[in-house]
This record gives C-alpha cells, sequence and structure tokens, in this order.
C-alpha cells in the first residue's frame, strides 16, 4: 500500500486548500505535480504541432504523443497500441461507439441492451443509434438497488436479437463494480459485442481488457489524474478497422480527390482529425505512469478502504439513509432523512467539504432505488480517513434548520 501523506504532497490543490474536504473526485480528480509540469512543459519547451513538422521540438512532442498510447496500452493490458484511439473524454468515444453502430452495425428491430444505471452519455447517443438503425433498446432487470443479476441479465437474451451490451464498468451514482467479464462471456456467446462506459472505473480498478475481452472500452483522462480534454477509445482492432469516424479533417486522411474520394490513415489515425489536446494526451500519459507505480490493485483496495470506512460510520447515523451499502469503488450515494440533497450540499460547501448532490446524470436511475435526488461523495487516492471523520462529525450536527440558513 502506498503512503497516503506522501501522496497528498504530490498534489498542489491539496497542498494550497488545507481547509477545503474534495469528496467530489468522480466529478473530476485533482492532478499531480508531474502531470501539471507535463503541460508546462509542453508550453514552455517544446509549444508545436504533431506530426505536421520536420524540426526537433515537433519530432519530439510527436514522439511523446504516439508513445502515450504505449503507456495507455499498458495500464489496460492492451496488446496492441493501435487499439487506442485517443478523443476529448468518454463522451466523445462513447459517442463513437453508437454512432457506428447506429449506422454501420445495427439493422431494423436489432436490439442494444443496456441498463437504467446509464449515465447520459451512455445512453443518448444510444438513443440516437436506436434512431438511425430503426433499432430497439431493453433494459437489464437490476435489482431494487441496481446491483447486477447475472441470471437476469442471461434471461434477457431468450428470443431476442441483440447485437450489442453497453453497461458502465463501475455505476457513476451507485460505485458497485460490475461483473463484466462474466457479462462479456455471456453477450459474445449470444453473438453480442460490448461497450463498456469506463470513466469510474478505469481511474478506481484494475482494468485487464484482455482478460475483460470487451469490445469497446471508454475513459476520461480528468477522472483518473490527468487534465480535461482527452480520453481514450479502446476498441478491437478488427472493430476499430470496420468503424467510420464522426470527423473529417487534417491528419485522418492519406489522401483525397476532387470527385470527393478520401482515403483514409489507419486505425487508431483516421479517427483523429484535427489538431488534438496535445496537453491533454501528454498529462494523461504521466497520469496513467502515476497511478501505475502507485500500483492498480493499491488504488483500488484503498478505494474500497476509505468506501467501507465511510460507509460504516454512515451506518452509525440516525439521520442518514445510505443507498449503496455495498459500494466499492469509491462512491457513496446517501441523503440526510428530511434534508434535500442541494441544501446539504449548500451546507457542506459551508463547512469546508466539497460533494455533488442530484442526479448525477443518470436521470433513468429513479426509476430503479426510487430516489430522484441523492448527495454522492466520491474519494480518490488523496482522501484520509480523517477527513472522513471530519465530514462524518459535520453530518452528525446538520439540521434542516442550518442547511436552509446556509442557502437564505
Ligand atoms: N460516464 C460516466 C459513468 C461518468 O461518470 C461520466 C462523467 N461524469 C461520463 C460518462 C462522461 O465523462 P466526460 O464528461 O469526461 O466525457
Amino acid at each position: 500500500m502506498f503512503d497516503v501523506n506522501k501522496v497528498r504532497n504530490d498534489f498542489p490543490m491539496i497542498r494550497n486548500n488545507k481547509d477545503l474536504i474534495y469528496f467530489d473526485s468522480g466529478a473530476t480528480s485533482f492532478k499531480p505535480d508531474r502531470v501539471i509540469k507535463a503541460i508546462m512543459d509542453y508550453y514552455t519547451l517544446y509549444n508545436s504541432n504533431i506530426h505536421r513538422g520536420d524540426y526537433d521540438i515537433s519530432i519530439s512532442v510527436s514522439k511523446t504523443y504516439d508513445d502515450t498510447r504505449k503507456t495507455i496500452a499498458r495500464f489496460i493490458n492492451a496488446d496492441d497500441p493501435r487499439c487506442i484511439v485517443f478523443s476529448s473524454g468518454s463522451t466523445a468515444s462513447l459517442n463513437l461507439v453508437a454512432y457506428n453502430f447506429g449506422r454501420n452495425f445495427l439493422k431494423e428491430c436489432d436490439v442494444i441492451l443496456t441498463s437504467q444505471v446509464e449515465h447520459a452519455s451512455n445512453i443518448l447517443p444510444w438513443f440516437k443509434a436506436r434512431e438511425e438503425a430503426k433499432a430497439n433498446i431493453e433494459y437489464i432487470p437490476l435489482n431494487p438497488d441496481a446491483t447486477f443479476d447475472l441470471k437476469k441479465y442471461e434471461e434477457c437474451f431468450k428470443d431476442k436479437n441483440i447485437k450489442v451490451v453497453v453497461l458502465p464498468y463501475v455505476s457513476n451514482v451507485m460505485g458497485y463494480i460490475y461483473p463484466i467479464k462474466e457479462i462479456t462471456r455471456i453477450a459474445h456467446e449470444h453473438g453480442a459485442l460490448v461497450s463498456i462506459d469506463g470513466a469510474q472505473g478505469v481511474p478506481h480498478v484494475k482494468i485487464d481488457v484482455k482478460d475483460l475481452d470487451v469490445d469497446f472500452l471508454s475513459f476520461s483522462s480528468h477522472k483518473m489524474l490527468g487534465p480535461a480534454g482527452a480520453g481514450v477509445l479502446y476498441g478491437k482492432y478488427e472493430l476499430l478497422e470496420k468503424m467510420e469516424p464522426m470527423m473529417y479533417g487534417g491528419d485522418s486522411n492519406a489522401r483525397f480527390y476532387n470527385d470527393g474520394t478520401i482515403i483514409l490513415k489507419n486505425v487508431p489515425e483516421k479517427f483523429e482529425s484535427g489538431t488534438p489536446c496535445i496537453e491533454g494526451v501528454l498529462g494523461m500519459n504521466e497520469a496513467a505512469k502515476y497511478l501505475m507505480e502507485l500500483g492498480m490493485e493499491n488504488v483500488e483496495e484503498y478505494g474500497r478502504y476509505l468506501t467501507r470506512y465511510f460507509i460504516d460510520r454512515l451506518k452509525n447515523l440516525d439521520n442518514v439513509e445510505i443507498y449503496n451499502p455495498e459500494s466499492e469503488a469509491g462512491i457513496v450515494a446517501f441523503n440526510l432523512k428530511g434534508i434535500f440533497a442541494q441544501d446539504a450540499a449548500s451546507y457542506f460547501n459551508k463547512c469546508g467539504v466539497a460533494l455533488r448532490s442530484g442526479n448525477h446524470c443518470a436521470k433513468l436511475l429513479q426509476n430503479v432505488i426510487n430516489v430522484t435526488e441523492t448527495l454522492r461523495a466520491t474519494f480518490n487516492v488523496y482522501n484520509t480517513t480523517e477527513e472522513i471523520d471530519r465530514f462524518v462529525d459535520i453530518i452528525k450536527d446538520t439540521t434542516i434548520e442550518k442547511c436552509v440558513d446556509s442557502i437564505l
């Protein structure tokens, strides 16, 4: 296990905000010095475009950019760095997959099998794909606490033409790690492909795409200690080859002719038109290396430890309702009895605690758990049990009057 005080010292946001308790890493994480340095170095030492300059600084930045595919491949245990497509983030990656299903991979009456825990970014693109292909969407029946039942899932395949299974690795509200390896095995047995939203899973859980055998995995740099503006679509090479880009322009084409013919470059370049977020990719490179140095097994274990610690402390309070007592990956959804989530969040803000309230972009989840708004505390490697203790003391003394006063 890593030394959390040493880790905290790597993060300027922690060093510069001694009194802040930041429990909103699920929205975006803090960044360590080395990520910020990579961005600063780019802008101060070798600011240039990639793949376009025949001079040293451009050649150097192009090499680091391209080498980031190898880092990310190692990070998720992909064999082939060409399977790593850079995007602007999870939303862009998830859209690219759904767009291709809508246009190329689905036929009329085919079924997209998904769930009601999805973040908007992993369901709205599939609504569009359904529309485009005249396909159908079906929802896997989850347990009332949104945990996954493999038996009910397998039953969904009976007499249905399911072509793709769309799920998150970790729900951004409930924090469960879904059994993706089993889910994928069952999908493949029935001839369906699997697209996983890794936005909340990849930063917290050791991922091995070879072992999981998923067909697509999308994630964002900014939730895994890297900068915003960059992200990844991992896809199996033979599938990426069959896909078309959503955008056309510079750097993704080998040739084009005045009759309109476009000869695209190979995977992954064909998906990366225009100047990308170069500094984002360089920062993501350092973030992935930092996480690998901490050890993703340790990151996962520490996340589980903080989650358990917080839930166990909350369980002793009469004024709290917890919605995901079995959460594993640094996400706890709860409410203070009789207090509107946003009022409580505003009061906690006054007490120096930053956390999120609302539906967390998972607007169908209320159909499963029967709650529309929750407070959501999310942890990362720089959070501590001392912060949790301080927060629990605040929660103990929270009343509706204090919350209402804080918003007046
Ligand atoms: N999926 C999940 C589960 C998320 O939590 C998020 C971000 N809140 C996204 C997708 C979208 O990620 P991004 O905004 O980085 O594109």
